[in-house]
């Protein structure tokens, strides 16, 4: 691939776009967060003797006895141990197993999954990762397109219902650098729930930039996409799990041989609410150890943004042919197709 990406760049040595191919984000380990490690007599005055039994014991209760098996309100399952938010009403499916099930997790590594041998079964344990709190099991027999069933004791979660003053509009837009624009933008493009995504220039100190003097370094602005989603299709938490999977955020101003601060990897929010998420997103991240090293990716309110020349716009779906779109930006859309092939428009 290093070599690849270097051909790749004496060829295009012109333009200055490559993308590399680093950092590809590791499975989450349990590291229960400081705030989480109780005594087991702390652990047993915080909860219930039946949630101790089954967060702290790994107990489970007895089929269709939980308070959660037939719910369908609107709102947010969290862990019964620590109060992180774990599945969303809309995961949630009747699985008639006997408790309560989900198809997904909500993202950002808050489950953690291990190998488990107890009662001479090959199962795989599901448990909290910030607290440790043993959850359930997961199956690859559930019914819809993700093929799994989490399976989780009501025991183990809290409830907390939706809001229904919500504040928060369905359609938001946020903005994302993760260096050269063609390759984030066709990624996005692809991803269920997405309805819009504009290549083009992010927070630097000149008006209306061309490509041209963003080219030189010296703008302050950086490549980057405008992504528009509807927020009851598809999270920020799920956009950012993308975006983290798709480009290095740690190397400081640089993307494999684009060097210079418009190939920076940030993301340029528009609110608070989103902020918090990111910030969220990239401490669960380095807490995590997703990455070798840790994550440099700027976090900003978004100053300006400019739409790129129109011949920026949907440059790999125009140009898939040209030898930078095949070598460069194709691994990157098969990585895409391969890890989020449940999040796509069209099934790949
Ligand atoms: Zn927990």
């Amino acid at each position: 691939m290093r070599i690849g990406i270097l051909l790749i760049s004496l060829v295009f040595m012109s333009c200055l776009h490559s993308c590399a191919q680093n950092g590809q984000p590791k499975l989450p380990s349990l590291q229960i967060s400081d705030s989480m490690k109780l005594t087991e007599e702390q652990w047993k005055e915080k909860l219930t003797p039946e949630q101790y039994y089954i967060l702290r014991e790994k107990g489970t209760e007895k089929p269709f006895s939980g308070k959660f098996v037939f719910t369908k309100d609107k709102g947010t399952y969290t862990c019964g141990g620590c109060g992180e938010p774990l599945f969303t009403d809309d995961m949630k499916f009747d699985s008639h197993c006997g408790w309560p099930s989900f198809d997904r997790e909500i993202a950002g590594g808050k489950i953690i999954q291990t190998e488990d041998n107890s009662y001479g079964m090959r199962r795989t344990e599901i448990t909290c990762a910030k607290c440790g709190g043993h959850l359930g099991h997961i199956f690859d027999d559930g019914p819809t397109e993700t093929g799994k069933r989490y399976c989780v004791n009501s025991g183990s979660l809290a409830f907390e219902p939706e809001k229904s003053n919500t504040s928060t509009p369905l359609l938001q837009t946020i903005v994302l650098a993760g260096g050269c624009f063609w390759c984030i933008e066709a990624v996005f493009e692809e991803l269920s729930g997405v309805s819009g995504v504009e290549s083009g220039y992010a927070n630097g100190n000149t008006e209306k930039p061309t490509y041209k003097q963003v080219c030189t370094g010296n703008t302050g602005y950086a490549e980057a996409v405008q992504i528009t989603y509807d927020t009851s299709l598809i999270s920020l938490e799920e956009l950012l799990e993308v975006f983290f999977a798709v480009h290095d955020p740690t190397t400081l101003n640089r993307q494999g041989a684009d060097v210079g601060t418009q190939y920076r990897s940030g993301i340029f929010y528009k609110n608070e609410a989103q902020r918090r998420v990111v910030e969220k997103v990239i401490a669960t991240l380095n807490k995590n150890k997703a990455f070798d090293n840790p994550i440099v990716t700027e976090v900003s309110p978004i100053k300006n943004f400019y739409k790129a020349e129109n011949y920026h716009q949907e440059y790999y779906e125009l140009n898939k042919q040209e030898p930078y779109c095949k070598m460069v930006i194709k691994p990157k859309m098969d990585k895409l197709h391969k890890i989020f092939a449940d999040k796509l428009k069209t099934k790949k």
